[in-house]
């Protein structure tokens, strides 16, 4: 045998995907899997455990981009998370068949998986739920099980936009799940502050899918036009997962019903990838809408946790800049009026133009520097702002008191929320 031949049969050839068959993948070999490709891909790739299944399984995610193993300043992080409820696992299948793409695609220098990694960090969880998997059973419509790890996770990378893909309808689902019984209910849904730009994000992947956007196909009367709904207004959910990604890690997230059937028979999955691939990718894309950038105090360094607040937007927990100083303000094109405000500085409002920048695969970049107040010598407090006000979304991320729910308590966040607004009336 040729050295050459030796070469290429190695384990260790470099810049390599790995065929992957239509079946569903044990844990075991669908972690041989993610070992082999983030291996033979280490410029692109960074395969990490986000924690532990109850059963002690690793709960492993693929991170797919330029600079796979950290986060690069500009460039925001995308999450897709499957197979949460253990037997809906076409999700599971999609994610793997995604990886494959990705990285074929852009061995192969094909422009759309250059652009997609150029400019955007992916990380893919194929599954949340490895014990539930092992103990699933074929059934179509019984969902069971979900484990917690994937709260640990939101505080460690700041994410931008999220999936989460189960089964047993098609249709993109949107938040709010849960409603406090007040103005945010209209017409039967929960509405969010940022509901345009959710319904948006909904119809990018159900009209980028083969079926979707047709509204219900599945066996069940529901029905969904354009393959959207409110999740509230389809059923309410108290402490779903898209809700605790919006409301406390400022992160915009959709629940994707991908297929009718929970656990598809195998010689279906080739077409059922096929009628989701172009809008798991036109989704992912989609991170690049609104403004992103940075904001600087008087000094001229990047702060962390100021308040970046757009008009007319009133988020439950306000979005606040991460530990490098940076927002990303998912926005449709339009005008929009942002307040910065900061400890020891001036309020800062300013308007900006925002365009559609998924196009160019980039949001718009924008910077707020902000300015000092002037110290007084009379020793006249600071006026309070947004940011140094201790709402009750500063300590809550975390998993609720071991209940059923993964998600905060809905009744202790509006109690905070009136508290919030008062102090803000009193800001002016
Ligand atoms: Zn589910």
């Amino acid at each position: 045998m040729s050295s050459l031949l030796l070469f290429l049969l190695s384990p260790l050839v470099l810049g390599q995907a790995f065929a992957l068959d239509f079946r569903y993948h044990n844990n075991h070999e669908m972690e041989r899997y993610l070992v082999q490709i983030s291996s033979s891909n280490p410029d692109i790739t960074h395969l990490y455990s986000i924690g532990q299944s109850v059963r002690g399984q690793q709960l492993w995610a693929l991170a797919l981009g330029l600079s796979p193993r950290r986060h690069t300043v500009g460039i925001p992080e995308f999450k897709y998370v499957a197979n949460m409820h253990g037997n809906e696992v076409l999700g599971r299948l999609l994610l793997l068949q995604l990886i494959d793409d990705l990285v074929r695609g852009y061995r192969g220098n094909e422009t759309w998986s250059l652009q997609l990694l150029n400019s955007a960090r992916i990380h893919l969880l194929p599954t949340m739920n490895p014990d539930g998997f092992d103990a699933s059973d074929t059934d179509c419509v019984y969902s069971q099980g979900r484990v917690r790890a994937v709260i640990g996770w939101l505080r460690t990378e700041s994410f931008v936009l999220s999936a989460n893909l189960h089964g047993g309808a098609l249709v993109a689902s949107y938040p709010y799940d849960n409603s406090n019984g007040g103005s945010e209910l209209v017409g039967g849904a929960s509405m969010a502050p940022d509901s345009d730009v959710f319904v948006h994000l909904a119809k990018a992947y159900s009209h980028n899918h083969a079926t979707m956007h047709r509204g219900n196909l599945c066996s069940d009367s529901t029905s969904f036009p354009d393959g959207v709904t409110n999740g509230y207004q389809w059923y309410p959910l108290a402490g779903g997962m898209q809700d605790y990604n919006y409301v406390w890690a400022q992160c915009l997230e959709l629940t994707l019903e991908v297929s009718c059937c929970k656990f598809p028979p195998v010689e279906q999955l080739p077409a059922l990838w096929a009628e989701n691939r172009k809008s798991l990718l036109a989704f992912i894309q989609q991170v690049h809408l609104g403004v992103k950038g940075r904001v600087f105090n008087g000094s001229g360094v990047p702060v962390q946790d100021a308040v970046v607040e757009v008009k007319g937007r009133r988020n439950m927990c306000p979005f606040k800049t991460d530990r490098h100083g940076e927002y990303y303000r998912l926005l449709l094109p339009g005008n929009y009026s942002f307040t910065v405000t900061y400890p020891g500085h001036e309020v800062l409002t300013e308007t900006l133009s925002v365009p559609y920048g998924p196009d160019r695969y980039s949001a718009m970049k924008h910077d707020f520097l902000l300015r000092r107040v002037p110290a007084t010598a009379g020793g006249v407090p600071l006026r309070p702002t947004s940011a140094n006000l201790t709402p009750p979304c500063n300590n809550t991320l975390r998993l609720d008191g071991g209940g059923a729910n993964t998600g905060p308590s809905w009744a202790g966040l509006s109690a905070g929320l009136a508290m919030v607004a008062a102090l803000r009336s009193l800001i002016g």
